[in-house]
């Protein structure tokens, strides 16, 4: 463990720790192979208070910081990246609400999240429109005291199992400013005209509930606008600065699965007369490994520790985000290596790991556009 948390962070990361292992182990194999999960696992999470540790309590959440919430998430993708995000991602979409949402809103909608009895989806990525949010099409139409939306999103998390979805519109397709034409309209996904299909046949995080979503002039009431009309792209970057600290935590605690599983492997299996530990060829990726992980928390922790003072700088989320993604993907790539024939099998959960882990270099802001921000903050 890196820096000196507080007795309440080392007691949550315990109480994350002793959940994880003692509930997923058993159930993470078949969740992965039948692309399901058990809700009822979900439900449970909540129980302990575990989802939406940031939601304040006002609204029924620990009131906590962005930072506990990336300790747990760090915890549960440690045991299972897939069933880590199938419970953790249920309240994606909390943090727009907390930023931007109006007070009854939240009044409503952020209590069910941590009770376990809601779940969010926030839909922003289209058929056409992934890394460049500003080509969205799907619409809304202001028709009296109601919006008329249609159009269709693509991979969207808890898609068919969320009650409410956050959804990226267009609605002044005629501003000058493509940055100007979008906003967040919150959708009851029980309203007529909306469908979900699941996705299925994902490499990897396969308990985690992605869907294409379908708008088929879908009423809502226009008190159902998040925020301001038109901000929602910047409002999609100040949540982008919350969600992706998640993402970074995720990555570590994947290095961590990584780590644990190749420390054990290679001082148990001998080759050429010795531990596969003994070879410094081996001993150089153990290390880089390590290296790697513990740099990569050391930067979401500062990036998370500042969002909680109200000082979000978002070059550094973005380099935490694609360094943790980036190494999560090597450090998968070497632990399967390291584990040779046995790694290639579903039998080690070291091939679950390598699937696993690709989805950190493509969701919520590939590391491409990541370091497009890096750099834009350097160079201008
Ligand atoms: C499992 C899963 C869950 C997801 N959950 C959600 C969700 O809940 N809500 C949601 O809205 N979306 C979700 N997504 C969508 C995800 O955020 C997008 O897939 C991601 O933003 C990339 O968009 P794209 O797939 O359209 O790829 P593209 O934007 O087409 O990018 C393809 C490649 O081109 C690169 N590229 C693009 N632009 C540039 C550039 N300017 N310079 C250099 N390279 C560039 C990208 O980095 C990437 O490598 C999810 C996706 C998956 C797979």
């Amino acid at each position: 463990m890196d820096f000196n948390l507080s007795k309440q962070q080392r007691d949550i990361v315990r109480a994350a720790k002793e959940f994880a292992n003692g509930e997923f182990p058993p159930v993470a194999a078949d969740f992965d192979r039948e692309e399901r999960f058990d809700l009822g696992l979900w439900r449970k999470a909540c129980d302990l208070g575990f989802v939406g540790t940031f939601i304040p309590e006002a609204y029924e959440g620990a009131g906590l910081g962005f930072f506990e919430h990336c300790l747990i998430t760090e915890e549960f993708w440690a045991v299972d990246p897939g069933i880590g995000q199938a419970i953790l991602a249920t309240t994606f979409g909390a943090e727009l609400l907390i930023l931007f949402a109006s007070e009854e809103q939240k009044q409503r909608l952020l209590p069910p999240l941590v009770e376990g009895k809601d779940m969010l989806a926030t839909a922003i990525t289209e058929p056409d429109a992934g890394s460049d949010p500003t080509q969205a099409v799907t619409t809304a139409v202001k028709d009296g005291d109601e919006w008329v939306i249609s159009g269709s999103k693509m991979f969207i998390t808890n898609g068919t199992c969320a009650g409410h979805a956050l959804v990226f519109c267009l609605t002044d397709p005629e501003h000058p400013s493509p940055h100007q034409r979008h906003s967040f309209i919150l959708v009851e996904t029980d309203r007529p005209g909306f469908s979900a299909r699941k996705i299925k046949g994902k490499l990897g995080i396969r308990a985690s509930d992605t869907a294409e979503l379908a708008f088929s002039d879908v009423r809502v009431p226009a008190a159902n606008l998040v925020g301001e009309e038109g901000r929602g792209f910047f409002q999609l970057m100040e949540f982008f600065n919350r969600t992706r600290l998640h993402i970074c935590a995720q990555g570590v605690g994947l290095m961590r699965a990584c780590l644990e599983d190749s420390v054990r492997h290679v001082k148990n299996r001998r080759q050429f007369g010795q531990p596969l530990a003994a070879f410094q060829a081996t001993q150089f990726k153990i290390a880089e490994m390590a290296t790697r992980m513990r740099a990569a928390r050391n930067l979401y922790y500062n990036a998370a520790w500042l969002v909680d003072q109200g000082k979000v700088d978002h070059g550094l989320i973005a380099m935490a985000k694609w360094f943790s993604a980036q190494g999560a993907v090597q450090a998968a790539d070497e632990a399967l290596q390291m584990h040779g024939g046995y790694g290639y099998i579903d039998e080690y959960r070291v091939q679950r790991l390598y699937r696993d882990a690709k989805i950190l270099e493509i969701y919520e802001g590939a590391k491409e556009v990541e370091k497009l921000i890096v750099a834009r903050t350097i160079l201008g």
